[in-house]
């Protein structure tokens, strides 16, 4: 699987200069921002997805491209069996779990289920299978804890190795082999004001976009030059623009996971306040 062979992926987590200017906006907790450094770089990932798909008019013989995205994202990630990627990957599924206080209140609108998307819960549950799939004992405890049936869990190795096995076939001749040169990866970061200033200097710091950036750089060959840019977009949200050959993070999206987490963490800190959260 030369094409999805490891790569070290440098996240470098933030400075505490960074954390100290943050802290004069949100209280500051590490593992919120490592939580939103992760969601935030497998958000990257899912929209190199649609870059792949796009750029190399890949087949996609499922219903939903989105959910295509999100099993390139998820064998990208495993492909790379270093504990940055695991610790991407398991906060990726606690992301997807924790905003869902209607999975316990039932009460799902129709449109959700003609959308483009899976339930979010439903892709949680498509990285667990490929996690398990790949590696049972490694990620039993991840099953375990989102309440996957262990007989389920055993079967997701037929999913892993088909979705693995689907996806190195349409990549042959895609990937990067000795030192070729080819089309790379433009970051830019732009500045925000506001509220999101902030945000925007810990995203910059935490390296995410060339993190991002490095995996494709390393391991694939670009048709063309594709940008990398953080920018505000008044959405929590992550795009690839295909008209501009972008893939364009939002600082709101950051700035929703921080909150995410910070809230599921106070919760957990107030046995008698449980709130919204359910993990
Ligand atoms: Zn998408």
């Amino acid at each position: 699987m030369t094409a999805l062979r490891p790569l070290v992926l440098t996240i470098v987590l933030l400075v505490s200069a960074t954390a100290a200017t943050l802290a004069a906006e949100r209280s500051v907790d590490k593992r919120a921002i490592d939580f939103a450094v992760n969601n935030g770089l497998a958000a990257m990932y899912h929209e190199i997805g649609h870059l792949f798909i796009d750029q190399y008019e890949l087949p996609v013989l499922g219903a939903r491209t989105e959910d295509a995205a999100d099993t390139i994202a998820t064998l990208l990630l495993l492909a790379e069996e270093t504990p940055q990627a695991d610790a991407v990957l398991r906060d990726t599924v606690d992301g997807w779990l924790l905003d869902n206080p209607r999975l316990d209140r039932g009460g799902f609108e129709r449109w959700e289920f003609y959308g483009r998307y899976l339930l979010d819960i439903q892709r949680a549950y498509g990285i667990v299978c490929l996690m398990v799939g790949k590696d049972f004992d490694k990620y039993r405890d991840v099953a375990r804890t989102v309440s996957m049936d262990t007989e389920r869990a055993h079967e997701c190795a037929t999913d892993y190795d088909l979705a693995e096995r689907s996806l190195r076939k349409v990549l042959i001749g895609h990937e990067k082999v000795g030192a070729r040169a080819g089309p790379g990866v433009v970051v830019t970061y732009d500045e925000a004001g506001g509220s999101l200033r902030d945000v925007a200097e810990y995203v910059r710091a935490s390296t995410l976009l060339e993190a991002a950036a490095k995996r494709i750089e390393d391991g694939f060959m670009l048709d063309r030059v594709v940008k990398f840019r953080a920018l505000s977009c008044d959405e929590a949200n992550a795009f690839y623009v295909e008209d501009l050959n972008e893939i364009q993070f939002c600082y709101e999206y950051a700035a929703y996971f921080y909150d995410l987490k910070a809230k599921a963490l106070q919760s957990a800190a107030e046995p008698g306040d449980k709130g919204d959260s359910k993990n």
